[in-house]
C-alpha cells in the first residue's frame, strides 16, 4: 500500500501539499467531518481519477453546529478514519485541533448570501457561515487544484461554488452524486444515532423525494408536489419538517408555484427522534 501520512498542523500540510506540487503532481482535498461511510470514500475515489495526490481533511468544524445541535455527540473515530482513508488510497489526512483553526483572538466569519439563506440557512441560523469560513480555510490551507464535496449536501455545495467563484480561489469544485443504502437512505455520518424503528421512517424520505421529481416531471405544480410532498413525510413518522422544497437547481432560488420550467432540486429536511436528516434529488 503507498505511504499515508496524518499531519495536524497547517504548517506541515503545506510542506507536503507544496512538494507534491514542485513535482508536478496535482492534488484534490475532500474536506469531511470524520465518522467515515462509504460515501465519503466514493469521493476520496472521484479525487483519485482527478489528481495524483488525494488530502482529506478531518475536522468537526465547532462553528458550524448551532448552540442546541450535536457538536458533543457527533460520532468521532480518528483511528478508525485514518484506516479507512488509508485504505481507499488517500495519501494524507489533516486532522487539525481547534486551536490550530482557531486560534485565540479568531474573529473572520465568511458570509455568502442569496443562496446560504433559505432552506438550511433558515432552519440552522449561522451553519453556513460556519461552513463558508472553515471551507475557505481549509481551501487557503491546502492550495488543491480541485476539492470534492457531495451533492448529498447539495446547498452547502452551491454555497461553496459561489464563495470560490466570488473570491476567486484558484480550486476546481467538482460534485459528486449521493451515496445511498439498500432502501435508498442517504448515507450519513448522522444514520448512527437511529434506532431500528427510527432507520426504516429515515428510509422513507427519498421515496418521498423521487415521488415528488416523479410527479414534477408528469406537470404537477411545485406548490402540489411541496404539500404532498410535507404530507408523505408526517405519514411516515418524522417528528419535524424543517422544509420540502422545490429549488431552482443552480441559485436555489424558489421557482414559484405554477410548473417548474428549468432544471430543479427537490430538497427535505426532517427530524426523527434527536435526528435531523437531509436529502435531496434532481429534477432533470
Ligand atoms: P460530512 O463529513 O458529513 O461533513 O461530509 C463530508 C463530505 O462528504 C461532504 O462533501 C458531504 O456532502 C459528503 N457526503 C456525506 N454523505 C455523503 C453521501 N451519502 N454521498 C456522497 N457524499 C456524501
Amino acid at each position: 500500500m503507498p505511504e499515508f501520512a496524518i499531519v495536524r498542523t497547517v504548517a506541515d500540510l503545506r510542506a507536503q501539499v507544496g512538494a507534491w506540487k514542485r513535482s508536478g503532481q496535482r492534488v484534490a482535498l475532500v474536506p469531511t467531518m470524520g465518522a467515515l461511510h462509504e460515501g465519503h470514500l466514493s469521493l476520496i475515489a472521484l479525487a483519485k481519477t482527478r489528481a495524483e495526490r488525494v488530502v482529506a481533511s478531518v475536522f468537526v468544524n465547532p462553528t458550524q453546529f448551532g448552540p442546541n445541535e450535536d457538536f458533543d455527540a457527533y460520532p468521532r473515530g480518528e483511528a478508525r478514519d485514518a484506516e479507512l482513508l488509508a485504505g481507499a488510497g488517500c495519501d494524507l489526512m489533516f486532522a487539525p485541533g481547534v486551536a490550530e483553526m482557531y486560534p485565540q483572538g479568531f474573529s473572520t466569519s465568511i458570509s455568502v448570501t442569496g443562496v446560504s439563506e433559505p432552506l438550511d440557512g433558515a432552519a440552522r441560523p449561522g451553519h453556513f457561515n460556519g461552513v463558508a469560513t472553515v471551507v475557505t480555510k481549509l481551501l487557503l490551507q491546502c492550495g488543491p487544484d480541485v476539492a470534492v464535496f457531495g451533492e448529498k449536501d447539495y446547498q452547502q455545495l452551491q454555497v461553496i461554488k459561489r464563495l470560490v467563484r466570488d473570491l476567486d480561489i484558484p480550486v476546481e469544485i467538482i460534485g459528486a452524486p449521493t451515496s445511498r443504502l439498500e432502501d435508498g437512505l442517504a448515507r450519513s455520518s448522522r444514520n448512527a444515532y437511529l434506532s431500528e424503528t427510527e432507520r426504516e421512517v429515515a428510509g422513507r424520505m427519498n421515496l418521498a423525494l423521487s415521488e415528488a421529481v416523479r410527479r414534477l416531471k408528469a406537470g404537477e405544480s411545485v406548490e402540489r408536489v411541496e404539500a404532498t410532498g410535507r404530507a408523505a413525510l408526517e405519514r411516515a413518522g418524522f417528528q419535524r419538517i424543517d422544509y420540502f422544497e422545490v429549488r431552482n437547481a443552480d441559485d436555489l432560488s424558489h421557482p414559484g408555484p405554477g410548473t417548474l420550467s428549468g432544471p430543479g432540486r427537490v430538497l427535505a429536511a426532517a427530524v426523527i427522534g434527536k435526528t435531523r436528516l437531509i436529502d435531496n434529488m434532481a429534477v432533470e
